[in-house]
């Protein structure tokens, strides 16, 4: 699709949400004045851009997410201003839309896996970013800096950290802001649809293979094979592991099988040998179970999800006993991020990206709940 297209169809789109949240009737020459609207020139001018809100948190069929025009954001001193080219949609961000994580900014716009090129800078943003570079903007917002978590470089469980595109406004929108202190250089060779998913998706996998403690060489397991799993599958394979999949379709067993992994079995199947390590990437709390009893003597499993359902009840022989564990993951820290990102500089991971134009973002969220997406969804501007 061109881009002039999508603006002056999202541009209509547009006017309709504004006359019935204004209570008003959908009058006049629509295609006049989204023809107007849409011409890039004026959206320079008028300082103002499109984005996406959560106006009512609930299921996606209620239409909890609307398109508006609103003022494009204006850096603090210590922030830059990004134009977005691409961004990710992440499972949080459903969860973000839907209600499930509780709403912590009114209206917030979602979007943390933010592609885009530095177009302005505050007075106290530091010198690391000019303008024109390409940057990168992911969950991580901010942190106090000074809490014994921030101490001791684990800033990721800091209690005063905030999120983007949760707290803040993130990216389905076409400008951002974050603070020039969060921000992440991005390596050459990568599309920006590539990088998207890879500053949620792909540094939340990298962090849940480090705290599944994989020994080098080792049989690491992967239970679902998402956007998330597909990264890290192939990060473990280039760092020497054997690869064993364990998930329910048949076209992500396929694509494991694809990339290199030994085996691929359905989420409730024994892996062919004794894993290592393993990592849950599907939100379901029952597979945590043939999880464990697949791991062998002192094997670690590592959960990556923000949202489990329950756990059933464990059985201490079967499942934990000879020192085998299980460890959540929480959110990263930068020093994550930034080895993450210098591993895929010099290890080329393959992405599957299916692209959207910002307009349709509603539509992607949708997919995404109804499990039809295949790899890892991102909204072009
Ligand atoms: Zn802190
Ligand atoms: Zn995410």
């Amino acid at each position: 699709m061109s881009s002039h297209s999508a603006d002056v169809g999202g541009a209509v789109e547009e006017r309709r949400y504004a006359a019935v949240a204004s209570g008003g009737a959908v009058t006049g020459p629509l295609m006049e004045n989204a023809a107007a609207v849409g011409h890039s020139g004026d959206m320079a001018s008028d300082n103002s851009m499109t984005a996406w809100q959560v106006e009512r948190p609930g299921p996606m069929r209620t239409s909890p997410l609307v398109r508006v025009r609103i003022e494009r954001p204006v850096p603090a001193p210590d922030e830059i201003l990004v134009r977005v080219r691409a961004c990710g949609v992440c499972r949080t961000d459903l969860h973000v839309t839907e209600g499930d994580l509780p709403p912590h900014r009114p209206r917030v716009v979602p979007g943390h896996e933010v592609v885009g090129e530095v177009v302005a800078l505050g007075h106290e943003a530091g010198t690391e970013f000019s303008l024109g570079d390409r940057v990168g903007i992911a969950w991580l917002r901010t942190t106090c800096g000074v809490c014994k978590f921030c101490a001791r470089g684990a800033e990721n469980l800091c209690p005063d950290s905030r999120y983007t595109g949760w707290d803040e406004d993130g990216g389905y929108a076409e400008y951002a802001t974050v603070p020039a202190a969060f921000a992440h250089r991005l390596p050459d060779g990568y599309t920006d649809s590539e990088l998207a998913p890879m500053l949620c998706a792909g540094i939340i996998g990298y962090r849940s293979l480090v705290r599944a403690q994989l020994p080098p060489g080792g049989r690491l397991g992967i239970y679902g094979f998402g956007g998330s799993a597909h990264i890290t599958a192939q990060v473990a394979l280039a760092q020497g592991a054997e690869v064993h999949v364990m998930t329910r379709g048949e076209k992500a067993r396929l694509l494991a099988l694809g990339l290199g992994a030994t085996s691929a079995q359905g989420a409730t199947d024994r892996p062919p040998v004794p894993l290592d390590s393993a990592i849950l990437f599907a939100p379901v709390g029952d597979l945590v179970l043939p999880a464990l009893e697949a791991l062998d003597r002192g094997g670690t499993l590592a959960i990556a999800g923000i949202h489990l359902s329950d756990i059933p009840p464990l059985d201490y022989k079967r499942h934990l006993f000879q020192e085998r564990e299980v460890r959540s993951v929480s959110s990263n820290t930068r020093v994550d991020a930034k080895d993450f990102l210098a591993f895929i500089d010099g290890n080329r991971i393959e992405v599957t990206t299916p692209e959207y134009a910002l307009a349709d973002a509603d539509r992607a969220l949708t997919d995404l709940a109804e499990g039809s997406v295949s790899g890892a969804a991102v909204l072009l501007t």
